[in-house]
């Protein structure tokens, strides 16, 4: 730490990214990518984008905008979009949350809200999962203050239906309900279609997962016209051009061919199905998660030491040395034969080392 760095930022405990190995062969089941390549339009696009990068891109994001929204079944006015879901997140801190109202929470989520709470100088109210890591929906009834909810969450990829996600954010008129969606289309049923009901809802989403373009950076808010507002001063306050031309030619040109990742989000969830009931024979205990990746823990085994020996056998999955889930390992769904090797693996491993 320098001596320049701000005394608002000297407990700064900033987010740590999976891994992303530089060299080596891994299988990389670690960080929610999609196992598939973009579709053929994708390439092609930001291709002939990429001559005019002498210019700066639309900093409204009017065809993206446009495309996204007409996919949502909303209007462009309700949709924003931004450097990855992230910047969503950031966005959205920035604009509604601040020191005199804390933001509620599950205790085991995503770990970039409590990152961005410490940012902006945000307190985090913080509700433990139940037991099973389900939502205790009754924590975020009435709540008085923001909310913020995966759904599916991560890493456990549990999901909570509409009508509950619907009863929180109408018990909760003057708070923002953020509901965070990087995961919604491996299963889940999403909350977009309620934004035009309740102008407190901000629905969040993102391009990594589903539509296998985790390195262009695309993600979305979608809300009610007063709040993409809100978030829309923030982003011209922050980076008017927070979109490059060519990640926005990918994203037009994923819209165009939805169909391609409808049918690759079909493949993940029927080989996620498979994999997980493999691994309940191997003896692993599970969530049932409605995401592109599976949580599970082994009785007789420790998460790091499947982790470690995952790792030493060239498969990379996650691992969060975090209370309550530290036995737990977070798989991301590649394809069938990545998932075959992996399953192979992890049986090797624990017939070798069957304490
Ligand atoms: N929300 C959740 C729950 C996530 O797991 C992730 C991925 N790390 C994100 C948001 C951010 O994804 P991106 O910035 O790639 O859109």
């Amino acid at each position: 730490m320098s001596r320049f760095l701000s005394r608002r930022h000297k407990n700064l405990v900033p987010y740590v990214p999976g891994e992303q190995p530089r060299e080596g062969s891994f299988i990389k089941l670690n960080t929610n990518e999609s196992p598939f390549p973009p579709s053929p339009l994708v390439l092609e696009r930001v291709r002939e984008e990429a001559a005019a990068l002498r210019l700066y891109p639309d900093p409204d994001a009017r065809r993206l905008r446009e495309k996204l929204a007409a996919h949502l079944g909303v209007t462009p006015e309700n949709v924003l979009v931004t450097n990855g879901s992230d910047e969503a997140l950031a966005f959205a801190f920035l604009a509604f949350f601040d020191e005199e109202t804390p933001v509620r929470f599950p205790d085991i989520t995503y770990g970039f809200y409590p990152v961005y709470c410490s940012l902006c100088g945000v307190t985090a109210d913080i509700r433990p999962l139940r037991e099973d890591f389900t939502v205790c929906v009754d924590d975020y009834i009435a709540a008085g203050r923001p909310i913020i909810l995966a759904n599916p969450n991560a890493p456990t990829g549990l999901f909570l239906p509409v009508s509950d996600i619907e009863r929180i954010a109408a018990s909760n008129p003057d708070h923002i309900v953020l509901i965070d969606e990087a995961y919604i289309d491996f299963g889940g049923e999403s909350a977009v279609p309620l934004i035009n009901r309740y102008e407190n809802l901000l629905v969040v989403g993102t391009f990594s997962k589903s539509r296998s373009l985790a390195g262009a950076r695309i993600g979305y808010a979608v809300a009610s016209p007063p709040l993409i507002q809100d978030l829309d001063t923030i982003r011209n306050s922050f980076n008017p051009y927070n979109l490059s031309r060519m990640s926005m030619a990918a994203g037009e040109a994923a819209l165009i061919e939805q169909a391609y990742y409808t049918n690759n989000c079909l493949e993940i969830v029927r080989v996620r199905e498979k994999t997980a009931e493999r691994l309940k024979k191997l003896g692993f205990v599970l969530t049932d998660s409605r995401a592109n990746f599976l949580f599970a823990r082994h009785p007789k085994h420790s998460g790091r030491d499947l982790y470690s020996g995952l790792r030493g056998r060239g498969i990379l999955v996650r691992w969060f040395n975090r209370p309550r889930i530290s036995e737990y390992l977070r798989i991301t769904i590649g394809t069938a034969e990545q998932m075959n090797t992996f399953l192979k693996e992890v049986q090797s491993i624990i017939e070798r080392e069957e304490p």
